[in-house]
Parts: C-alpha cells; structure tokens; sequence
C-alpha cells in the first residue's frame, strides 16, 4: 500500500472508515467542513488537510463519504475543492450514497482533467464502518478497483464489482428497495399479529427462521415489539435515499409501486417530527392508519 491516502467526511461513517484505515497502516490525511472532528484522528495519527484541494494536491488516492448529491458536488467541483488540487492519475472514491446520474456526471468532469473516479456506497450502517464489515459495492473501471482495493479491504469485508461508473450507486438503491420493503412486510405482518391477538414474541420466533425470515425482521421486529425506536438507520437518511430510488426510478421508466408508498408513509412521519427515529418506526405510519398498536405484552 505505497499510496498516499486521503478521506473527505468524518461523520458517522467516515469516523469509523478512517480508523479502520489508520490500523491498516495505511499513509492517511483527512480533511472535515467541521475541523473539531478532525482532532480525534489527527491524535490518532492521521495528517489534517486545510481543504479538499489542500488535501489532493498532497495524496494519491481521495476517498470522500458525505451526506448527499449537492455536497459530493460541492466537495469535488466547489471552491477549495478536489479538482482545484488533484494532478492527472488522481482516483477519487466517492463512498457517499448520491445520485447515479450524478455520478456519471461528475466522473466526465474529472476525466477531463485527468483524474478517474469509482462509485463506492456501502450498507452496514455505522456498526460497519466501526468494525470494518461494510459491504461495499463498486462501479468504474477494474483497473481504479484494484488500486483502491487494499484500502476497500481495510474498510469493508464484502467488495463487490457491479460494473462501470455509478453502478455502485444504483445497486446501492437496489439495496434501499429490499430494506424497506422488507420493513413494510414486517411492520403490516406485526399490526395483523397484534389484530389477531397473538403472543407477538412467539409469533416472530416461530417465522423468523423460516421463508418468510428476513434481516430486517430478525433485527427490528423486536426493536418494533419494544417499542424502541432508537435508529440504526433514521428515517431522514432513509427518505434521502428514497428520492434516490423515486429520481432513478422515473429516469429508467420502472415501476416501485411499494417503494412510493413506503415514501409518502414516511413522510407523514417526518411531518409528525419523527425523522430521527429509526426507519423501523414505519410501523407507526399503519399504526395511525389502523388504530392498532403493536406492543408486547
Ligand atoms: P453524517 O454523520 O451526517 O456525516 C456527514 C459528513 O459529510 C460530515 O463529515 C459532514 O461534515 C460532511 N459534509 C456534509 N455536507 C458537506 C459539504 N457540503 N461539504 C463538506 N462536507 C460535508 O452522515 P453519515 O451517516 O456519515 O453518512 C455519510 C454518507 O454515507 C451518506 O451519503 C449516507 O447516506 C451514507 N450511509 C450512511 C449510513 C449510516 O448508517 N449512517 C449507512 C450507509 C451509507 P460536517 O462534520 O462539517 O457536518
């Protein structure tokens, strides 16, 4: 690993990210819009970047993990930003999860100037940031994956190649489908429990082995039973990546009948201030619709 590294967004993501990196050995400055959070990594070890652009001019590799389309724009074209200071050979891996088409905007803007870019987005929430179990899926050139595997490794322990720029990020809304509509099916499946009185504990123990099993309700349905909304995920990252999924959807023609209405459930949350509750507090949304309350009892 003889590249100088670089990591753009320490937030609840890169934070982990970077660390994982930093134990890896890896030769690593960081840059963050807020400096306080660069503290924790720079006594870690880390160099600090003063910019973007202060930090490309001074690495190899720039790995950027912010929150949404406009700010990966801002970070890589903006003022002070990745363009202004990366050379020609430049590889920019952008592991936030933004638009597709955006994507392959963005990736025709720095080929201009000499400098290639993959589509990295993750799934396995800050646990596996932490822990350095994100799955990771790619989309770019083979040749810029194998360059940035090493670190990819040091960072995720499921790298997938889905195919060429911003595949990544279109298999990543394919990964939002199957979340939230495995979320739907399981909060609908609890409110009919709790309808038709049953144990709501037993119930989940005797189908969640089963065809009908799914992560979603493995690790939530409980959290559902308890009443405890705590987010792994909060519904306003959610609903980011929801439009996403809407945007795209629209762009390609394909219907996502069950994913626009999980959308519009979730919005009656976030109007009702819920959005920073986990995206398993979707059960509420039918819980209003039914005056059925889902509660262990
Ligand atoms: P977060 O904790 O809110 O952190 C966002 C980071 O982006 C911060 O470092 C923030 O800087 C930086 N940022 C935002 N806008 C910026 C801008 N315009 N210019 C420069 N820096 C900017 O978010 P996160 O949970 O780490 O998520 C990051 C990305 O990973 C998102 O695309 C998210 O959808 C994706 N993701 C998150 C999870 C999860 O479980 N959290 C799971 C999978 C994927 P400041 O510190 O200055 O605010």
């Amino acid at each position: 690993m003889s590249d100088r590294v670089g990591f753009i967004g320490l937030g609840i993501m890169g934070a982990g990210m970077t660390r994982n990196l930093l134990r890896a050995n890896v030769d690593l400055t960081v840059y963050n819009r807020t400096p306080a959070r660069m503290q924790p990594l720079a006594d870690a070890g880390a160099a600090t970047a003063a910019s973007p652009a202060a930090l490309a001019a001074n690495v190899d590799v720039v790995f950027l993990c912010v929150s949404d389309t406009p700010d990966v724009e801002q970070v890589l074209l903006g003022d002070d930003g990745v363009l202004e200071g990366a050379r020609s050979g430049t590889l920019v891996v952008d592991m936030s999860t933004i638009s597709p088409r955006a994507t392959r905007e963005l990736a025709q803007r720095l080929h201009e100037a000499g400098v290639a870019m993959l589509d990295a987005p993750v799934s396995g929430g800050s646990e596996g940031a932490a822990k350095g179990t994100l799955s990771i899926m790619v989309g770019g050139e083979a040749a810029d994956l194998e360059r940035a595997r090493p670190y990819l490794e040091a960072m995720g322990s499921t790298i997938t190649h889905v195919g060429p720029i911003s595949a990544g990020q279109s298999c990543k809304l394919v990964n939002q489908i199957l979340v939230v509509v495995n979320m739907l099916a399981a909060a609908e499946a609890l409110v009919f429990a709790e309808a038709a009185g049953l144990d709501l504990e037993r119930t989940l123990e005797a189908v969640v082995g089963g065809a009908a099993g799914s992560w979603m309700l493995a690790n939530r349905g409980p959290q559902v039973i308890e009443r405890d909304w705590r987010p792994g995920f909060t519904i306003d990252l959610q609903q980011k990546d929801l439009r996403l999924v809407l945007e795209t959807a629209d762009e390609n023609a394909a219907p996502v009948l069950a994913t626009s209405t999980v959308f519009q459930l979730y919005r009656t949350l976030q109007r009702e201030g819920l959005g920073a509750e986990g995206n398993h507090a979707l059960v509420k949304a039918l819980e209003r619709l039914s005056g059925i309350t889902v509660e262990q009892s």
